[in-house]
Parts: structure tokens; sequence; C-alpha cells
């Protein structure tokens, strides 16, 4: 139990962090990062992860309990896998999620099942081998996403699959997938595209429009009432299946209210809203040899300074540029 809580000036409490441990991926997803020409950050400009873990630690003094790592890809960079078990023996650590394309994951699912990830979302944007390579831009197919799916489920991993549905890419996918996830007893969560960096090319698919299609062609949406995970995810169930799926609306159903989330940057930069630039940089006090108590200021401050909401739909000619493989999504 933490003596000071992390709120911010709307009084919001902070109790989750998500950890971009890296910006380099093995895919190169339409909406996230460029095909070809990305400059990758010099590993030197990186936190290590010994840097990541001092952070991580006043977190947690700061009430902060649950950590998703994400990347880019986080198993792309070395050493994830004893990050990760360092990360969930921290005092007062609850839960540490990961999410990954899945393709490099499979040799480590046992070892994430005994350390205890809390969960593991799973991104799968079509189950047809041309449109998820079309929209990944990589060689791997989906069958190696299912596969790690079913892989972690038996090992006793709470998993999750993400799609992000986009007009003219992967609309047409969003049944089969539907399909997929509710007969197999899978939650599917449609995340909405998000007019970051790549993203505002892409033209999502309405939400409402989605359940539509659920509901004709699988039966009635029941609300689940509460939230099954710690995010902004609304869960629903479909009457006759074991699966379930969520929606991630961050335009549609502005969630901002409820938000309980900042985001270290694999540079350091603690980012304290997906949308606007704020916050501080942390990587100049860890490397200037700045004490706990320092840090803990800036860490505080950063929070205090979270802005009310992201606004995406003001913001329509002053667009972000920066890229979400950079962020962690
Ligand atoms: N590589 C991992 C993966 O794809 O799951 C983790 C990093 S990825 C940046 C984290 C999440 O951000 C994924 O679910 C991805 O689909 C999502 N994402 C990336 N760009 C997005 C965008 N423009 N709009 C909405 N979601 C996006
Ligand atoms: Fe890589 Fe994930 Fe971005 Fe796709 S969404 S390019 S898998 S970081």
């Amino acid at each position: 139990m933490s003596d000071s809580y992390l709120f911010d000036s709307f009084g919001r409490r902070i109790d989750y962090v998500r950890l971009s441990i890296t910006d380099r991926c093995n895919f190169r997803c339409i909406y996230c990062m460029p095909e070809s020409g990305e400059k990758f950050i010099p590993h030197k400009e990186i936190l290590s992860y010994d840097e990541i873990l001092r952070l991580c630690r006043l977190f947690a003094g700061l009430g902060v309990v649950t950590f998703k790592v994400t990347g880019g890809e986080p198993l792309s960079r070395k050493g994830a896998l004893d990050f990760i078990r360092a990360l969930k023996s921290l005092p007062g650590v609850e839960q540490v999620t990961l999410t990954s394309n899945g393709v490099l994951l499979a040799p480590y699912v046992e070892e994430l099942a005994r350390i205890g990830l809390g969960g593991l979302n799973i991104s799968l944007n079509s189950l047809r081998s041309g449109n998820y390579r079309a929209i990944s831009r990589a060689q791997a197919g989906p069958d190696e996403a299912v596969r790690v799916l079913n892989l972690a489920r038996q090992a006793g991993i709470r998993v999750k699959i993400n799609v992000v549905p986009m007009r003219g890419r992967n609309e047409e996918d969003l049944e089969e997938l539907t399909r997929f996830a509710l007969t197999s007893g899978y939650i599917l969560r449609f995340i909405e595209v998000m007019p970051v960096g790549l993203g505002q090319a892409q033209q999502g698919v309405a939400p409402e429009k989605t359940k539509r299609m659920i509901e004709e062609r699988f039966g009635r949406l029941v609300s689940e009432g509460e939230r099954l995970g710690k995010g902004p995810a609304e869960y629903w169930r479909v009457e006759g299946y074991g699966g379930g799926v969520g929606f991630i609306s961050a335009l549609s159903d502005k969630f901002c209210a409820r938000c309980n989330r900042v985001r270290l940057t694999s540079t350091g930069f603690l980012k304290s809203c997906l949308h606007h630039n704020t916050g501080v940089e942390l990587k100049p006090l860890l490397r200037q040899g700045a004490d706990d108590a320092a840090l803990v200021k800036a860490i505080t401050e950063a929070v205090r300074q979270k802005p009310a909401a992201h606004s995406f739909a003001q913001d329509e000619r002053r667009k972000p540029s920066f890229l979400m493989n950079s962020i962690g999504g």
C-alpha cells in the first residue's frame, strides 16, 4: 500500500503506466510505422532496463499497480523476458501485462505464465493471409498469431485479441474474426483507429456499424456491466457464445474523463496524454544522477499537467506527427 497516490489536476488517479521498451518492430503496420525509411532510435538513447525498473519502483511507490509492456514489438528487444520478470517482482506491482503482434512470442509463453503475466493482448487484423500481410507489411501470416493465442491460453494466460478496423482494408474480415473469437472463447477488441502518425491516412469503421453487424450475424449484445480490464474498453458478450467483444473507441466514445494512465516512451519521456505532448523528460534526470526525490517530483509534475482530454476532433489542421511505435499505443 502506497503512502501517496498520483492524482492529476482533475482528480483522476493514475495507477496504470504503459512502458514502451523499444520503438523497433518486425512489422510495419500501415496505421503505425512507415514501410521503409524509418530511423530507429540509437540504443544509447533508449533507457536501459535498470533505468526503467528504477522508475517503475518509484511509480509503484506512488500507487501505480499495473504496468503494460509494449513497443514497437516488445519481444524484439533482447532481454524482454528478464525485464518482465524483474518488473513483476517489484514491491507494489500487482499486474504486468504485455501487448504484442505475437510472432516472436511462442518460445516465451511457458515462462511468461510462470512469471505470472497478468494478461496478453495479441494484434490480429485479419484471418486471411493476404489481408493480414497487406496490413502488417511483414512475412508472417495470421496462423502464427493464432498459434500463440492458443499456446498462451493453454498455459493459463488471460488473452485478448486486438483488431484495428479500417474501411477498405479489413472491414470485410471483421465477421470472420468475430466468429473465430466467439466460438473459440476469446475476447476480440475493436480499437478505433486514431489519427496519430500514419493512422491519419486510415478511415475507421464506426463502432455502431460493427455492433450492428455482430447483432445481425451472431445475436444480441449483452453489456458486461462492469469493466473486465484496467483500460477504457467496454465489453459485451453475445448470447449463446463463450467469447465476447470489446470496443475501445477513443473518438466515438471519448473516455478521457476516466483515464487512469500515463506512458513512458523508450527514451524516457513521461507522456501524460496519448495525444498531447505534455510530459517530462526523465532521461536527463536519470543520467545526471538525480535522487529519487527529484524523480518523484518530476513524475508528480508530469501527472499534474495531464490535459483534461485529447482533442483529436478539434485538431484537424494540427494533427500530431508522432508515430505510434514510439509511444506504444
Ligand atoms: N507491437 C505490439 C502490437 O501491435 O500489439 C505492441 C505495440 S502497438 C503500438 C500497441 C497497440 O497500438 C496495438 O494494439 C496497435 O494496434 C495499436 N495502434 C497502433 N497504431 C494505432 C493507431 N493509429 N490507432 C489505433 N491503434 C493503434
Ligand atoms: Fe509493430 Fe505493433 Fe506498430 Fe504493428 S502496431 S508496426 S506490430 S508496433
